[in-house]
């Protein structure tokens, strides 16, 4: 039986790791993390992600062939094949501090590795890496190893949260890189093996190590960047009466172009895209290329303006002021169907509404009290003025409430802004909403999610991202 290990047990390990137990009844999976709340989670009724379809798959392998562990040192010992899916945020300080990848855990995961084994292993690198990471990572498993083989290969994940589980049974493909040697074959094609007890055989793609790496990070600098092109669009058609609507999908239907991923929003969130795209200004920078490194740049900074000139927008139609007026903020998530809101757009939108004084209340059917009050009041390094980095004062804080519902949220408020695409907003009373909101009622759409027409005829003024205000 081929024993699998996977260290780190979050949104990638953990589901990952799920679909590999239930497609392959032969593989024993151990996911391995140092948090031991997240492990109890996973091991609980209770799991530490929201994803859909996920409670279903881990239920029906867990305790069979799929273990959640916090004793990493053991199940790496054991594994023929260790997965190392950690996390690897942007450095905060030192070196390349707010663009480069802090690969603290991935080293500390390597060093273990080195250090227990008593087996030759496959060493798979799920996290999203710097392109070149395996050649470090090898220098740390040869030097400390005792004779012991490793062969590392990169086999980066394409899933996207909210779709994890869709994704994980149906991916578009699968990548694995290797090194191009006789030992490196015989570990490609090892996991390749397992892949393709559900992926077909043309969507799993071999490659060297450093394309496999390279293209994780150029996928998502794609993704980010239709982003923000069509957003770059949405203020174009503001200005000019265009419907960014119509232009995305006039532009989609060209197939070289295609409609997927080219609606406008108030900008991309997610642990992942903003973070890959610094680690590839770096990466680009430090390759001596500092004209490729500035056109990266650029998505980040559309983002970012998008989400000030959505502000901007609401203080700018609620007569140039926000102070001490509620704004139902609908949805926290970065997107919807899940509970994430690592760098989601709402933490800027917030902290810009209550810089100018609002107070909000907040609704997301995934998203805690808890991590809404952390977000607001973790410090968000930036990479332009690295030293203006102010944590949010006890006051401003006490100026945001959750809500338990949207009716709630909205109760008196003088306007609404919606910031993430959940489908029951689509859903909502907002003739009841209207009468219990103070008027003139404003609705700002981030997500072009509600019928601006329908709330048009009840009496709200809406705003929806990227439309002429008059439609
Ligand atoms: P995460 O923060 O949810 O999970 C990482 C886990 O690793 C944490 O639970 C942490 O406790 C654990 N960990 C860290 N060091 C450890 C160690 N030495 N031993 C054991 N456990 C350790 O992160 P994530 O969202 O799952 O992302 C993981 C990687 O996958 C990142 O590189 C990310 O860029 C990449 N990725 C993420 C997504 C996504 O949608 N979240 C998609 C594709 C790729």
């Amino acid at each position: 039986m081929v024993k699998i290990c996977c260290i780190g047990a979050g949104y990638v390990g953990g589901p990952t790791m799920a679909v590999i137990a239930l497609k392959c009844p032969s593989v024993e999976v151990a996911v391995v993390d140092i948090s031991v709340p997240r492990i109890t989670a996973w091991n609980s009724d209770t799991l530490p992600i929201y994803e859909p379809g996920l409670d279903d798959v881990v239920k029906q392998c867990r305790g069979k062939n799929l273990f959640f562990s916090t004793d990493v040192e053991k199940h790496v010992r054991e594994a023929d094949i260790v997965f190392v899916s950690v996390n690897t945020p942007t450095k905060t300080r030192g070196l390349g501090a707010g663009k480069a990848a802090d690969l603290t855990y991935w080293e500390s995961a390597a060093r273990m590795i080195a250090d227990v084994s008593v087996s030759d292993k496959i060493v798979v690198e799920k996290s999203t890496v710097p392109v070149k990471t395996a050649e470090a990572i090898e220098k740390i498993l040869m030097h400390n190893s005792k004779g012991i083989k490793f062969q590392i290969l990169s086999n980066p994940e394409f899933l996207a949260e909210g779709t994890a589980i869709e994704d994980l049974f149906e991916p578009d493909r699968v990548l694995i890189g290797g090194r191009e040697t006789t030992e490196g074959f015989a570990a490609v094609k090892a996991l390749k093996d397992i892949y393709s007890q559900w992926v077909p055989e043309e969507r799993i793609l071999t490659t060297n190590l450093w394309s496999a790496e390279l293209s994780k990070l150029a996928a998502n600098a794609f993704l980010a960047q239709r982003i923000s092109s069509v957003n770059a669009m949405s203020a174009l058609c503001e200005a000019t009466g265009a419907n960014v609507s119509e232009v995305s999908y006039a532009v989609g239907k060209d197939s070289r172009i295609g409609p997927k991923f080219l609606n406008s929003s108030v900008g991309f969130g997610g642990s992942c895209f903003q973070k890959d795209i610094l680690n590839l200004v770096y990466i680009c920078e430090c390759n001596g290329l500092p004209e490729v490194a500035e056109y990266w740049k650029q998505v980040i900074k559309i983002n970012d303006y998008q989400k000030t000139r959505f502000v901007n927008r609401i203080v700018s139609s609620m007569f140039n002021t926000v102070s001490n007026k509620k704004i139902a903020v609908l949805g926290f998530a970065f997107k919807k169907d899940t509970g994430d809101t690592r760098e989601t757009p709402a933490i800027d939108v917030c902290k810009g509404l209550l810089g100018d004084k609002a107070r909000i209340s907040i609704y997301d059917p995934q998203v805690t009290e808890d991590q809404i009050q952390r977000d607001l009041t973790m410090n968000k390094f930036d990479w332009d003025h690295p030293l203006h980095l102010q944590p949010m004062s006890p006051t401003t804080v006490k100026q945001v409430s959750v809500a338990w519902d949207a009716y709630a949220a909205t109760k008196d408020a003088h306007g609404i802004c919606i910031l993430t695409e959940w489908d029951e907003f689509k859903k909502l009373d907002f003739e009841k909403i209207f009468e219990n909101m103070q008027k003139p009622a404003f609705v700002f759409d981030g997500r072009n999610v509600v019928d601006a027409e329908k709330l048009r005829k009840i009496g709200f003024i809406v705003y929806s991202i990227g439309k002429p205000l008059d439609q």
